[in-house]
């Protein structure tokens, strides 16, 4: 097991039968060796930096109705919300004053929020803070669309894959197709966006072949960013009993990322630190680089309920950055206010 972890760090790929060799027979003398490995890989390329990007969930109104997710429009027990363009760029401004230099605009597929509105949204930030870089999560739109955001200034595109399989996808998504994703995935890149994908990990009945088709699927498509979580149960979807995913199997599964995809920039996130107080703390440590405070107005937070249980509902932004900032230098890192950007990037903008 240990030769597999060698070479993985030393080639940087596997073979699909070696992949899946590795997520089976895993154990915690392997795991510790893999996680050491994905960490220097990560010192290698990045050193010990951890890029703070500001997240503004602007709107929690959404007409995709996937499975797992509160904010589905499924749920009619949801209190909706939409920030204003003001209420948006008072985060940016805080967001700015506390030091941040990416902002990323996450929300539902809200139909109110049309091409020319995200358009509006994205010229004022860009005219306000020219130095800053704009990263959107909006979920799927045209190619026409992602090339307006494009042209107004947005430098970046999440869109998580969700998840590689064919079946569960479906199963996950009724109504939206795995073809569509990866098709929007493909214009973003080549529209010219940093772009960043990702999985949910512990979905009911995921299994480690599926996780395979999702480690093999970031290979090919090689993102400049992959954001991994947890899958954490929300009371108000059909998937409210199922049991959420485990923080070993996401710290593994980061480990392995970071030695597939040197380079790439890989969030600790939210929903890692929600289910374990030390989680982000631990996927820093497997090869994260990434963190995402939240700059939304309290008012907002808890609606933005994903999943039961989110961490930070309460803290203002400025008390959000201080208690992440202290996390991350004691667990052995320095916190980069910059932005952050890929390294095929750097110079770049
Ligand atoms: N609408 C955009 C999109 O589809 O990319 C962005 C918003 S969406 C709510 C952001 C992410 O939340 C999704 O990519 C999904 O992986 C994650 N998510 C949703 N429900 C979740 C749950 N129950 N547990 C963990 N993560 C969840």
């Amino acid at each position: 097991m240990i030769d597999l972890v060698e070479k993985l760090y030393t080639n940087n790929t596997l073979r699909k039968h070696e992949l899946i060799q590795l997520l089976r027979d895993i154990e915690a003398p392997t795991r510790n060796h893999l996680i050491k490995k994905a960490h220097a890989t990560r010192m290698h390329r990045y050193g010990d930096l951890v890029y703070m990007r500001g997240l503004i969930e602007f709107t929690n109104y959404c007409h995709q109705n996937c499975q797992y997710c509160g904010i589905r429009s499924g749920n009619p027990r949801a209190e909706r919300y939409r920030l204003s363009l003001d209420e948006i760029l008072d985060s940016c401004r805080i967001g700015s004053e506390l030091g941040f230099r990416t902002f990323v605009l996450q929300g539902g597929e809200d139909l109110y929020y049309n091409d020319e509105r995200i358009v509006e949204i994205l010229e004022r930030i860009k005219e306000q803070y020219p130095e800053s870089a704009i990263t959107l999560s909006i979920g799927e739109k045209s190619r026409e669309s992602y090339q307006k955001f494009y042209n107004a200034g947005a430098d970046r595109y999440l869109l998580r894959h969700e998840t590689a399989s064919r079946h569960l996808y479906e199963r996950m998504h009724p109504d939206m197709t795995l073809d569509n994703r990866i098709k929007c995935l493909q214009n973003l890149k080549e529209i010219g966006f940093q772009v960043g994908t990702g999985f949910l990990v512990g979905l009911p009945g995921q299994t480690l072949e599926d996780y395979v088709e999702d480690l093999i699927f970031l290979q090919e498509l090689k993102p400049h960013m992959v954001g991994i979580g947890p899958f954490i149960p929300h009371q108000h979807t059909p998937m409210s009993h199922e049991q959420g995913g485990s923080l070993t199997d996401v710290i593994t599964l980061l480990a392995i990322i970071r030695l597939l995809l040197p380079d790439v920039l890989l969030p600790a996130t939210t929903a890692l630190g929600s289910i374990d107080p030390i989680g982000r703390e631990k996927g820093l440590k497997a090869g994260a680089n990434v963190v995402m405070p939240n700059l939304s107005p309290t008012t907002a937070r808890a609606k933005y309920a994903l999943y039961d249980g989110k961490i930070s509902t309460g803290d203002e932004a400025a008390e959000c950055r201080i208690c992440i900032e202290d996390k991350i230098r004691n667990a052995g890192f320095t916190v980069d206010m910059s932005r952050g950007d890929h390294i095929d990037w750097r110079g770049l903008s």
